[in-house]
């Protein structure tokens, strides 16, 4: 057994001190980003906040309503490739979520049948990004797809960070139990706090020109902007984009008070999805994911404002032009 005492950090151990400025505006600050990809071959760009592949959150619409201000969707894997062809998506914005169950084949056939809409973005997603088969499986399935956009983990540590991307990701998603749905802490004791998590990996993932993705914890655009400030490329957000309207069905729509209504909103560990999806928990595990129940939100476009004039107003308090300058200008404050 062994004991690390140095200190890490989390969204709310810290404040990002201001800085002096030249900016006049909000309205001036630059929040797209065109990144090189280490893999890929082609560049990405737009405002770099990903929807979480979340039943209850990358929906199909999420992803059309997201696109509008060039904002990511990694849109959830239990829908049928009938349903995504017909649906309005553009390839800019879009990640195909696969888990490591996945056949190889599988894979090929969705990115092959959804060429038209140009989707050449993949997000492998699994809780636990410190297999060798998760590995091997990033490499197997960049081979397959030499010109895709891989983003993959969950991982929380530099060695594992490397590791995915020398295997062929370009992307590194990086959380283990922050997540606002997540019992994996509790139920197992695992776990990294996000923000040390984030600035470790990023410093691995830039030294080798790969990419990270902050991927859980933040339930404000402060935690956004903590996010970037501390290095993330890419955020994705679950719980701050969950109770929309674009996270329902017509048929929940129908029924909903949309004064004063309530949605359910599920980890897509909890036994609730592995019920719909996965015929109940197997015998051998545990659910590592909660049923909140959450007030309806309306339209996903007023939370977009939201985190996007808070996000313009932290580059102005710290003198960042451009959202790619903000973790140049942070300096993190330790409150405690
Ligand atoms: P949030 O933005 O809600 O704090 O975090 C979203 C992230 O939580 C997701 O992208 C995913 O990584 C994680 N997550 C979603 N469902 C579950 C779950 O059931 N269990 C665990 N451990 N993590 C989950």
């Amino acid at each position: 057994m062994r004991v690390e005492s140095e200190r890490k950090l989390d969204f709310d151990d810290v404040l990002i001190r201001p800085k002096r400025t030249r900016l006049e505006t909000r309205a001036d600050v630059e929040l797209k980003r065109t990144f090189k990809t280490p893999h890929a071959g082609f560049d990405v760009s737009g405002i770099p906040i990903i929807a979480a592949n979340m039943d209850t959150v990358a929906t199909l619409k999420m992803a059309d309503a997201l696109a509008e201000h060039s904002i990511f969707t990694a849109i959830h894997k239990h829908y049928s490739i009938e349903e995504i062809k017909s649906a309005n998506i553009s390839g800019d914005y879009n990640f195909m979520t696969f888990g490591l169950n996945e056949d190889l084949s599988h894979i090929k056939s969705t990115i092959d049948n959804l060429a038209d809409k140009k989707v050449n973005k993949i997000c492998l997603d699994v809780a636990n990004g410190y297999t060798e088969i998760f590995v091997e499986f990033v490499s197997r399935v960049r081979e397959q797809h030499p010109n895709c956009l891989i983003m993959a983990g969950n991982v929380v540590t530099p060695d594992m960070t490397e590791a995915l991307i020398i295997a062929g990701a370009d992307i590194v998603k990086i959380g283990i139990g922050p997540g606002s749905v997540c019992e994996t802490r509790s139920v197992t004791g695992v776990g990294y706090p996000q923000l040390s998590a984030i600035i470790e990996c990023a410093d691995a993932a830039h030294g080798l020109s790969g990419l990270i993705c902050a991927d859980g914890g933040c339930r404000t655009s402060g935690d956004v902007a903590k996010a970037f400030g501390a290095g993330a490329d890419f955020v994705m957000l679950g719980g701050m984009l969950a109770g929309h309207t674009e996270c329902l069905t017509d048929e929940q729509l129908a029924s909903l008070d949309k004064n004063s209504g309530k949605v359910e909103y599920y980890g897509m560990s909890s036994a609730e999805a592995m019920g719909k999806y996965s015929g109940g928990v197997a015998a051998h595990r545990a659910s590592e994911g909660r049923v909140a129940t959450i007030d309806y939100r309306g339209d996903v476009k007023h939370t977009v404002q939201a985190i996007l004039g808070g996000l313009r107003s932290t580059c102005t308090y710290v003198g960042a032009p451009t959202l790619k300058q903000l973790s140049k200008r942070t300096t993190f404050i330790i409150k405690n």
